[in-house]
């Protein structure tokens, strides 16, 4: 199907590598980051193997929304929301993009730099 062979956050998906799962639906998986950037750091990621968020087409559009709607959830559970988040989409090698499967970084518990890093 759309799991692809070397991909690790396919195969946290499939429970092939353990994660701390916070979220899981039909469309929809989110678990916390190995390597923590602040209090919560948790990655919201689709099932299907999309390689980065340029590569969304228009019949994704939902998906991309249920992102959304999932991560603020998830913010609202995690407390994250009264005192503020962040979130974060990384694309390519400018934009600091490590693990080429889309996710949706949901950062809270601290107060955020800005302009980013
Ligand atoms: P990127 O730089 O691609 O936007 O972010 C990739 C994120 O995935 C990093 O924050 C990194 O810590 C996280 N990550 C990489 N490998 C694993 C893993 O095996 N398990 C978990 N839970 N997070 C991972
Ligand atoms: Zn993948």
């Amino acid at each position: 199907g759309e799991q692809m062979q070397d991909c690790i956050f396919c195969k946290i998906i499939n429970g092939e590598i353990p994660s701390n799962q916070v979220y899981s639906d039909d469309e929809l998986y989110a678990f916390r980051d190995v390597n923590p950037q602040a209090p919560v750091h948790i990655l919201v990621v689709p099932r299907k193997h999309v390689e980065r968020i340029v590569d969304f087409a228009e019949p994704d559009a939902a998906l991309i929304g249920r992102m959304i709607l999932a991560a603020n959830k998830i913010a609202e559970s995690e407390g994250s929301v009264e005192k503020g988040f962040r979130y974060v989409l990384n694309c390519n090698e400018y934009g600091g993009q490590m693990v080429f499967h889309v996710h949706l970084h949901l950062l809270g518990g601290r107060r955020m730099a800005w302009p980013p890093g």
